[in-house]
């Protein structure tokens, strides 16, 4: 059974209206624009390396 939840606004998703991205699912292209935005904003904040301490 296909059962996922946008992980932007929380609502269901369907399998046929999904939009997937970072191999989550997403209610819509917007959504899923915005999480891509939000992924891009928070790689660019952290250190170059990554590493820890
Ligand atoms: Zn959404």
């Amino acid at each position: 059974m296909f059962e996922k939840h946008c992980p932007v606004c929380g609502m269901d998703v369907k399998k046929e209206t999904a939009i997937k991205r970072f191999g989550k699912y997403f209610c819509s292209e917007e959504h899923a624009g915005r999480f891509t935005q939000q992924e891009t904003e928070r790689k660019a904040k952290e250190p170059r390396g990554g590493g820890c301490c």
